[in-house]
């Protein structure tokens, strides 16, 4: 099986986000970059399917040099060879155009990517992924089992989740419960020293994308209020302070 992890490099959860450019632009400086959450347990995920089926497992991000270093640790987690696609990742669309020309030259079986990126939360690249290659796509996945020919998958909706069998090649889009959180692969001594060898190729893409959203500008959510602790024999106070303070009721 021919397994492809698409790779985003995002900001550190910690980090403080700055605004820059009258609002207009992410500020990159100082921050600290690593493989968003989401594509880590896909990436855990390929590896499990990669132990039980000797699959091979290639990871793919577009972006600059700069990202090299998220895919090195991805070898060191397990995969076996990388590539980046060397084109600065300004829209979904784009990103998703450069994939699936890359995947109609590889024949990928399964092409995971995470439910959404932490940084933008966009959501798109999986879809526009699946729809350029015109092959099924399940989202919110958290949970798939292979079978002879097909995956069965449980994607996560309101209140349950729905249950389905697709036929291979297929777009997943993976979050937590794919694997277990406890069950991350992280990078050892010597997946790390391996990952040296393994081959970081870097590729061009002629495609080109006119992006059909402007940003106007973004605003950060505003700053969380002090908290207020009422007594729990106190329910008129907290009625009180719901009403005139928070002014929910
Ligand atoms: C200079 C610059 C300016 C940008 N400005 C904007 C902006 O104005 N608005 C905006 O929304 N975004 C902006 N971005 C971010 C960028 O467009 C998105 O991160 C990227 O296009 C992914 O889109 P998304 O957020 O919909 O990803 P999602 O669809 O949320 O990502 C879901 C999954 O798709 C895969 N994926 C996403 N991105 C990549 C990638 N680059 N390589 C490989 N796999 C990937 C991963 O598996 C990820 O988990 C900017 C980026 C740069 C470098």
């Amino acid at each position: 099986m021919n397994i492809l992890v698409c790779i985003s490099s995002v900001p550190d959860t910690t980090s403080k986000i700055n605004l820059i450019n009258d609002n207009k632009e992410f500020d990159r400086n100082g921050i600290t970059f690593i493989i968003n959450p989401y594509d880590e347990f896909c990436l855990t995920k390929a590896i499990f399917i990669k132990e039980s089926t000797n699959a091979k497992v290639t990871v793919v991000n577009v972006g600059g040099s700069n990202n090299d270093a998220i895919l090195r640790k991805a070898l060191a987690i397990g995969a076996d060879n990388a590539v980046r696609i060397n084109k600065e990742a300004l829209n979904g669309n784009l990103v998703a155009s450069c994939i699936a020309n890359y995947c109609q030259e590889e024949n990928f079986d399964l092409i995971f990517c995470g439910r959404e990126s932490i940084d933008f939360n966009g959501g798109k690249v999986p879809g526009f992924l699946a729809q350029k290659l015109n092959i099924p796509f399940v989202n919110s996945c958290v949970g798939m089992d292979i079978h002879d020919n097909t995956i069965e998958v449980k994607e996560e909706v309101d209140n349950g989740q729905i249950i389905s069998k697709v036929k291979y090649p297929a777009v997943i889009a993976g979050q937590k419960g794919l694997v277990e959180e406890k069950d991350l692969k992280i990078p050892s001594m010597r997946g790390i020293m391996t990952a040296r060898t393994k081959p970081l190729e870097v590729i061009e893409s002629s495609v080109e994308c006119n992006n059909n959203i402007k940003v106007i500008n973004y605003e950060k959510p505003s700053e969380r209020t002090e908290c207020k602790i009422v007594d729990s024999e106190k329910v008129n106070d907290l009625v009180e302070l719901l009403s005139t303070e928070a002014k929910v009721i």
